[in-house]
């Protein structure tokens, strides 16, 4: 067994602090890890404080890993000592079953197996995710990143790039399009480079007015105060998609308006309760509302390549992870630009 050290929520109340736990040795295909970043994505605090209602604990967050293989398994293939790798949000999945054959690993109709506040397939060994030294992941589910990469600005792209991309690809956005992007936090901000890279009219929706410059920069052509509804119904019957990124409970009716005839709004933002819909909104312009989950390995594979190819990465503020309970509320306060993510390297302060 290899004695890992992370950081652990042991309660849904209580701030997360140092934990020491195992991982087994790398199996056939399996590869061992050293996580040099992590990222601390919105689905972290929602879990860690069991806002899901669904959380294990002890419970090590973080599903957004860069680090380097220091050994594999005796049948890897894929990858070597010294490769710059990445993990996301899935570990595992059945394998078998439609989805899985299909890449789309992320809807197994047998459940998939999160990198963390998980089981095993035994059902019974808790998965711990990247707030730690170490993790140990079969070789098809890690991912290459791209050498031209900075692996800490590369981190957010395995769950904030993917989340963004495979819905932007999956509901054919295009050239010309126009695309509204609603929250500019990790994804959001993330939305908009990847919309931005593949040619969409992009507006964002924020409620910080400190973002507009930020969202200009960042690729999008124009800047919507949500709070502001008149400035908001200038857009109406407009938006050909509108990917919804927010993270906390809001009325997103007045967003359907701005749809046009069968435009489309995919919700990936998973707020603790659910909206209400409007249906005639839907309905009197046959608008589609949809819903999207990270991504697949294939496609998560697929966006670190069009990551790499058109230099995208992510704006980040590089973290010590003994100021990880601080960035949590200052996520919740949409006081991030736009991902922290956590230098593995500071763990050694606490063991
Ligand atoms: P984040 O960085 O905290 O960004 C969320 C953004 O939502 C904020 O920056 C803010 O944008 C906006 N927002 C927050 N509270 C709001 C409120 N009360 N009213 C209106 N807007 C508000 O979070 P994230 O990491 O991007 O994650 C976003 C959501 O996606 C979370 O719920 C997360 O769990 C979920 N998620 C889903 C998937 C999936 O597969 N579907 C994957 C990853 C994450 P402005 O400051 O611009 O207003
Ligand atoms: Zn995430
Ligand atoms: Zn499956």
């Amino acid at each position: 067994m290899i004695k890992t050290q992370g950081y652990a929520a042991t309660d849904a109340n209580k701030p997360l602090g140092p934990f020491q736990f195992e991982r087994r040795e790398p199996r056939e295909k399996e590869v061992l890890i050293e996580i040099t970043h992590c990222g601390v994505c919105h689905s972290d605090i929602h879990q860690a404080r069991n806002e899901w209602g669904k959380s294990i604990f002890p419970m090590v967050p973080g599903h957004e890993i860069i680090g380097k293989v220091t050994r594999v398994g005796p049948n890897v293939s894929k990858f070597k000592a010294g490769d710059l790798v990445g993990v996301g949000c899935l570990v595992d999945s059945c394998r078998s079953c439609g989805s899985c054959k299909e890449g789309l690993e992320q809807y197994c109709e047998k459940g998939l197996i999160g990198t963390y506040n998980s089981y095993e397939k035994d059902g019974k060994t808790p998965t711990y995710g990247g707030y730690s030294n170490c993790i140990v992941v079969h070789e098809d589910f890690t991912l290459k990143i791209p050498e031209n990469l900075d692996p800490a600005k590369a981190a957010p792209l395995l769950c904030a790039g993917i989340t963004t991309y495979s819905p932007l690809r999956h509901f054919g956005v295009k050239a010309g399009q126009k695309v509204g992007v609603m929250g500019l936090g990790g994804l959001g901000h993330m939305g908009v480079k990847l919309a931005h890279a593949m040619g969409a009219h992009v507006v964002v929706f924020t409620t910080s007015p400190a973002k507009v410059e930020d969202a200009k920069r960042l690729g999008a052509n124009e800047v919507v105060i949500s709070k502001d509804a008149a400035a908001m119904a200038k857009h109406n019957n407009t938006f050909d998609f509108i990917l919804n990124t927010i993270s906390a409970p809001i009325d997103i009716n007045p967003y359907l308006e701005l749809l046009k005839r069968e435009g489309t709004m995919c919700v990936v933002g998973v707020a603790p309760t659910p909206p209400t819909v409007e249906t005639a909104k839907l309905i009197f312009k046959r608008r589609n509302l949809a819903g999207s989950l990270i991504g697949g390995l294939p496609e998560t594979q697929e966006m670190l390549d069009f990551c790499g190819k058109h230099n995208i990465t992510c704006d980040i503020e590089v973290i010590p992870i003994q100021k990880i309970n601080e960035a949590y509320e200052r996520t919740i306060k949409s006081d991030v630009k736009y991902r922290f993510v956590i230098d593995m390297k500071s763990l050694k302060q606490d063991f």
